[in-house]
Order: structure tokens, then C-alpha cells, then sequence
């Protein structure tokens, strides 16, 4: 029964169950003991009830206690992160617990996270990550990856993280996402992870007034419901149009909440177009189709100008690798600046012909005279420009460095450099210290490269 009870997650239904459990426990006795030896006396019948009333008070105390240490201490104990960080100078892994579990469509799961300590968490700039660590048995190190905040309340007592279970690719043998599975199977209310303060520079400036084009589909809908809500709370004069993608209705994430945040912010401009819908869905989106260059040259544009007297915006994209590579085509054909074109990738997109490794070979004539030495494993190894980035020859090689995204945006494969040089594939967008490299966008420049893994 106390087992039970301590289960309870309700602070209120514990305390009551608790103290009732007790008084019960307590006064049947006393009260069969004091009838059998003294049943006129008045004095015995206050002595019965005060207690009753004594062991439920302390029952419910008790339980309010037994509870939340044992959901703590409970849960934390598969969890060996250690220096994790606890104070106001937050600035590595800190523990948070997981305060609510929410499903938000078929495929997609929010987690409400509350810092262990109690103390206050830093507000983000919409449009930031944060980078989570998870403890997953069977793995051989904890497992870090990044997950955009998805929502905005100016001054937060929690973050709120909206995740995508990733399933394994079809016609592979192949398996299903690791963290994303872990977070949706065993990640439960009162479990504890660990996170890093809020990053990343994929964010919306609250100050500008350009109208802005949040531009979405699939999972790449949580940055963007986090800055229409910053807009709307900070900023609601400036004009934005939310555009997102999904097959139908029943993978469309968040279309309620947005819908009520645009029915407060008359500026909130919605668009959903549905590739293909259900009759179910029937006046829940507005256009049948992908979202594309033509749908925001032909809809979004007539009504910037005549709205904003201009087309002139600021885009913000975030979604599958193919839909953020044709829309940044079909801007870049329409004569949208790249300068206004800002984009959150959360997957390696698969190389193109013209980016295939035997590029590579003929810029470095003999890959075989490159010399890779990763010091702190003790190993130097040929490079081979066939298995990728730095990071994947050093998987490939059996050296395992800590990362997370895989495209250059979270920092968390940033390591010294001592000796060499190495060339991006692309711009990092986490910022790197000038002796560090970030090895999952990067080759060696060099014929020896020293990193310090
Ligand atoms: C800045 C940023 C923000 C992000 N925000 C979000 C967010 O808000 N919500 C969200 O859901 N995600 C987000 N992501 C993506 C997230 O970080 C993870 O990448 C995602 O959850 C997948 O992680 P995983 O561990 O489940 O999959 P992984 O284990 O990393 O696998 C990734 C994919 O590869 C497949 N795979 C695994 N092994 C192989 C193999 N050998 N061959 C072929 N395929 C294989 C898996 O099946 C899976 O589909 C974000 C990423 C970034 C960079």
C-alpha cells in the first residue's frame, strides 16, 4: 500500500490518501484498546479523536515527502552525469525534470521540462535549442542531441521540448532514431535528463519591424510557434505569416495552439497546405499541395503588399532537407536575397551529385598522404575522404566524440585543433573558439591534422 501511495503523482491526492491511510492505521487500535479497558470515559473519546487527527496530519506531510524525493531520487538513479551544474551561472548540463509528457499529433511528443533545483531558468531568444543528454542502457556513452524550444512565455518556468519519434528508414535494416524513441518510450513524467543553456543564432530579432515568413513542415514547426508567440507577446505590430506543410490533419502538430495565438494577433497570417488530406480535414487548412516558392510568390507576396505596402521579409525555414533545398532555390529564382533567407536544419541533408567524395579526391590528389592523429585515443589513421565528415571517419575508425547535430549547429563536436588545418562543407553556425574545429562539417586542409579526441 505505501508503495502505492508513493507512486502517486498528485502532491493534493498523496497527501490525502497518506494521511487517511494512517489514521486509519492509527485509530482503529487506540480505539479498540481504550474501549476494551476504560469504554465510559469521556477523556477517551477525545483521545481517540485527536489521534486520528494527529497520524493524518502527519500522514499527509509525509506523503507530500516520500513522494517527491523518491520521484527524484528514483528516477535520477540510472542517471550518471556528473558535473552537472545546479546555480544561477548555468552554463553546462543541469538536471531537469520532466514535468509533463504531452502527445501532440501521431508522431510528435512535448515534454515540459522544470529544473531539478528549483531555481529560475533564463528566458530564450525564439528560435533557439537546447541540447539534451540522455542516459540510454546499451549505449556505450550518453547520447546528446538538440531539440528547439517550441514554445515562449517571456519569463519561463519551463521549457517546453515538442519531439519527433524517428522511425527506421524503410527497406533498411537500419535502426529507429535513438534519442527520439528513448525520449517517447522511457522518458515518462518525473524522469530526469539533463540539458545545456539555450543556443543557437537561427532566431527572430524581436526589435524589426520587416515582416517575417516563418516557413515550416513536419517537426520543423517548433522554432517557428515559438517565435509567432514572442511576436505576438513582444512585438505584434510586425506582420507574419505562418506557413506550414504536413500530408494531413492527423500529422499537423500544433494546429489548435496556433490558431488560438493567431486569433489573438490579428498581424498572424496563416497558411497550412495539406499534400494530402483526409476528408476529416475539410476547412482546416487552406491550400492542398507542398508549401513552395510559387505558393508565397502567388498568396503570401499580393498580401504583404498589400498589407505591408512592400514584399520585402525576412524568411525563416525549417523542415526536411529536400523542402528547405527547394525553397531556398525557388527564393534564391524569385530574387529573395540570401541575406534574408535564415534556415535551421535539423538533419544532414544526403550529398548531392556535384558534392559525391570523389570531389574531394581530386582537390586533395592523394588522400592516402593525409594523416588524421586523434591524441587523446592514441591514433593515427589514413584518411579515407569515402566515409565523410572528420566525425564519421572517426565512428568509422572506432573513435566515438561526443556530438549531436551532425550539421554544424549545436557546437557539441567542438574540439582543439594543435597542429593543421581543417575546410568546411558549409558555414558553421555555432560559434567555435579559434583553436577548436567543428569535425562534423569538416575535412583536413592539411596533410596532418592533430585534434585533440
Ligand atoms: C538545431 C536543431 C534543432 C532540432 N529540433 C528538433 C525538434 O524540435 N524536434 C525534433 O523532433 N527534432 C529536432 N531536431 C532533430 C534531433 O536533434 C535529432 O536529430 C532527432 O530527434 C533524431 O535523433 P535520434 O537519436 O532519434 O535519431 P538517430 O539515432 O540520430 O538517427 C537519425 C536517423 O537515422 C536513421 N539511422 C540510424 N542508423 C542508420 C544507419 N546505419 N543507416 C541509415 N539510417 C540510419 C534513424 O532511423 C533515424 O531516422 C533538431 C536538430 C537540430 C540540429
Amino acid at each position: 500500500m505505501l508503495e502505492e501511495i508513493r507512486e502517486i503523482s498528485n502532491p493534493l491526492y498523496r497527501a490525502i490518501t497518506s494521511g487517511l491511510f494512517l489514521s486509519t492505521l492509527v485509530t482503529i487500535p487506540v480505539t479498540a484498546s481504550l474501549y476494551l479497558f476504560n469504554p465510559k470515559n469521556e477523556a477517551t473519546h477525545k483521545l481517540i479523536v485527536y489521534a486520528s487527527l494527529a497520524s493524518a496530519a502527519i500522514g499527509a506531510i509525509g506523503g507530500i515527502a516520500n513522494g517527491k524525493s523518491r520521484s527524484i531520487a528514483s528516477k535520477s538513479a540510472t542517471f550518471q552525469v556528473e558535473d552537472i551544474e545546479s546555480s544561477a551561472e548555468w552554463k553546462d548540463w543541469r538536471k531537469f525534470v520532466i514535468d509533463r509528457k504531452v502527445k501532440e499529433s501521431e508522431s510528435i511528443t512535448s515534454f515540459y521540462l522544470k529544473p531539478v533545483d528549483g531555481g529560475s531558468i533564463p528566458n530564450h531568444i525564439p528560435g533557439q535549442f537546447l541540447t539534451i543528454q540522455l542516459d540510454i542502457p546499451e549505449q556505450l556513452k550518453p547520447i546528446i542531441r538538440t531539440y528547439s524550444l517550441s514554445d515562449y512565455l517571456g519569463s519561463p518556468d519551463y521549457y517546453r521540448l515538442s519531439i519527433k519519434r524517428e522511425p527506421a528508414p524503410p527497406d533498411t535494416i537500419a535502426p529507429a532514431g535513438i534519442a527520439s524513441n528513448f525520449m517517447h518510450d522511457s522518458i515518462h513524467e518525473g524522469s530526469i535528463i539533463a540539458a545545456k543553456p539555450p543556443a543557437g543564432k537561427f532566431v527572430l530579432d524581436l526589435d524589426s519591424t520587416q515582416p517575417a515568413v516563418l516557413i515550416s513542415n513536419g517537426v520543423g514547426i517548433t522554432p517557428m510557434i515559438s517565435m509567432a508567440k514572442a511576436a505576438t507577446l513582444l512585438n505584434p505590430q510586425r506582420h507574419i505569416w505562418f506557413l506550414h506543410g504536413a500530408r494531413d490533419g492527423s500529422l499537423h502538430a500544433f494546429r489548435d495552439e496556433v490558431n488560438a495565438i493567431a486569433t489573438r494577433n490579428p498581424n498572424l497570417h496563416i497558411a497550412y497546405s495539406y499534400s494530402r488530406p483526409t476528408p476529416a480535414d475539410e476547412g482546416q487548412y487552406q491550400h492542398k499541395g507542398y508549401v513552395d516558392a510559387n505558393l508565397i510568390k502567388n498568396v503570401v507576396a499580393p498580401e504583404m503588399e498589400k498589407l505591408c505596402g512592400s514584399s520585402v521579409a525576412d524568411y525563416f525555414l525549417c523542415g526536411s532537407p529536400s523542402f528547405m533545398d527547394s525553397l531556398r532555390d525557388g527564393l534564391r529564382e524569385w530574387g529573395v536575397s540570401d541575406k534574408n533567407v535564415l534556415f535551421e536544419s535539423f538533419a544532414k541533408a544526403k550529398p548531392k551529385k556535384s558534392e559525391q567524395p570523389q570531389e574531394i579526391i581530386s582537390k586533395n590528389k592523394n588522400p592516402d598522404a593525409i594523416e588524421v592523429v586523434f591524441s587523446r585515443s592514441g591514433k593515427t589513421i589514413h584518411w579515407n575522404p569515402d566515409q565523410g565528415s572528420i566525425l564519421e571517419f572517426a565512428e568509422a575508425n572506432d573513435v566515438y566524440p561526443d556530438h549531436s547535430c551532425r550539421v554544424g549547429v549545436c557546437g557539441t563536436c567542438a574540439c582543439k585543433i594543435s597542429e593543421g588545418e581543417v575546410e568546411y562543407e558549409e558555414r558553421p553556425t555555432a560559434s567555435v573558439e579559434s583553436n577548436s574545429v567543428l569535425i562534423c562539417i569538416s575535412k583536413p586542409k592539411t596533410t596532418k591534422i592533430v585534434l585533440d579526441i
